[in-house]
């Protein structure tokens, strides 16, 4: 009998122990995953409107759901309620589940992606290097090339005096002496500050303006990446609000990098949008605005009109422009010198995005705007890819361009 009621006492134990153990392990697991997915993904992102908006004043800010519509009926320049759209957190991971948002590539080799200026540019020199002396059909062979790589007739002449005194001054008679007094004078007129600059107080806004399809919109999503990895709070302003095409681009970028972007609608006020991603940015302690802008309006007067009345809106307290960003493609040539002289007597450029430099022979145009204009080169477009956007360095450039006597070329 005891040893029956022993037996009963053990297994009421045993089924308590049991029960407690069960009990404790269900609160420590994590709960079942749901086929709906986490619960964060259940809420459409916030978007709303600035706070303190200008073009959106008024107006009811979408706050959920999909991005308000683009199209808006009324004539252009009417302003329509500006619309941000929120990315949170940092950039997504290469390689992660979702795909890769931002790929973390090595920077592209400048020499490997100035093929094809180089091989133009670099053949010449391999050919006056591999001379013997020092003649007049060197100075045409040396003129030849660098008006093919589009320096510029101006330039050209100007580079070649300077050269022909350093030669007479330094006594040079080798032509590959002569090659690198040639790169030297290169390099020391590409010199410039190639930073770009934050305000010390207020909210930088750095606008981006050129003509259309030059890259504007993809040079401010390489630069939003390269700011957000810098630790800035970035937030893109869509300003061509005459491409609807463009916003969206923009709005692709963004969330690619992990900035906000404030848009209106097409045919909004371009500086009201701008206006408003100062004061959102502001009101989100952002330190950091980067504006897209038209690239064409139906007369050029009007454009440039335009873009003075954008850049004076983006003074607006707190917003400091501290950088106006002329966006050349390089493979336009001394066009591009026609279109930066436009532009700076317009809106006061500060410094200049050279694009498609992957893509060309005609890095020379670099030269050319860097000499005739006096505006510092601050980034170059090697590609279309999130790291293909590079700062200048004049040496380097240089280097590239020229070769160290290889002169093979890319391609
Ligand atoms: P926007 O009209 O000035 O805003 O020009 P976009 O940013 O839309 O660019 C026009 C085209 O040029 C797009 O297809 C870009 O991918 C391309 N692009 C921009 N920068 C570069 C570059 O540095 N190299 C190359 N190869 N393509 C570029």
């Amino acid at each position: 009998m005891t040893l029956i009621i022993v037996l009963i006492a053990v297994a009421v134990v045993l089924v308590a122990v049991t029960g407690l153990y069960l009990v404790t392990n269900r609160r420590a697991a994590p709960p079942a995953p749901t086929s709906a997915g986490p619960e964060e993904k259940g809420g459409a992102p916030d978007r709303e409107l600035p706070e303190g908006s200008g073009a959106g004043a008024g107006a009811a800010a979408p706050v959920s759901g999909e991005v308000a519509p683009t199209e808006r009926d009324g004539p252009a320049l009417v302003s329509g309620p500006a619309v941000v759209v929120e990315e949170e957190g940092p950039p997504a991971p290469v390689g992660g589940e979702e795909g890769p948002a931002v790929v973390e590539e090595a920077p592209p080799r400048l020499r490997d992606r100035l093929g094809r200026a180089r091989s133009l540019l670099g053949g010449y020199l391999t050919s006056v290097r591999s001379r013997d002396r020092i003649d007049e059909s060197t100075w045409e062979e040396l003129e030849e090339g660098l008006i093919l790589a589009d320096v510029g007739a101006v330039v050209t002449a100007e580079l070649l005096d300077d050269l022909r005194a350093t030669a007479r001054r330094d006594g040079i008679d080798s032509p590959s002496a002569l090659v690198e007094a040639l790169k030297a004078e290169l390099k020391r007129r590409l010199a410039g500050d190639p930073e770009l600059h934050m305000a010390d107080q207020g909210t930088t806004v750095w606008l981006f303006v050129g003509v259309n399809g030059v890259g504007k919109t993809t040079t401010i999503g390489k630069l939003g990446l390269d700011q957000v990895r810098a630790g800035h709070k970035v937030v893109m302003a869509a300003g061509d609000t005459f491409r609807a095409a463009a916003a969206d681009q923009l709005e692709m970028w963004s969330e690619r990098v992990g900035a906000t972007v404030v848009r209106g609608g097409e045919g909004a006020d371009p500086g009201a949008v701008v206006f408003d991603a100062v004061q959102h940015a502001a009101a989100r302690d952002a330190d950091l605005v980067l504006a897209d802008t038209a690239g064409r309006l139906h007369t050029k007067t009007n454009l440039m009109e335009e873009l003075k009345k954008v850049r004076r809106v983006a003074e607006r307290p707190p917003g400091v422009v501290t950088e106006v960003l002329l966006v050349i493609d390089a493979t336009t040539g001394q066009n591009g010198l026609i279109q930066a002289r436009q532009f700076t007597s317009a809106v006061g450029v500060t410094g200049v995005v050279l694009t498609k430099l992957d893509g060309t022979a005609k890095g020379g145009i670099v030269v050319a705007i860097r000499s005739e204009l006096g505006i510092p080169i601050k980034r170059v477009g090697l590609g279309e890819g999130p790291d293909d956007l590079v700062a200048f360095d004049p040496d380097e450039f240089v280097e590239a361009l020229v070769g160290d006597g290889d002169g093979d070329g890319a391609g």
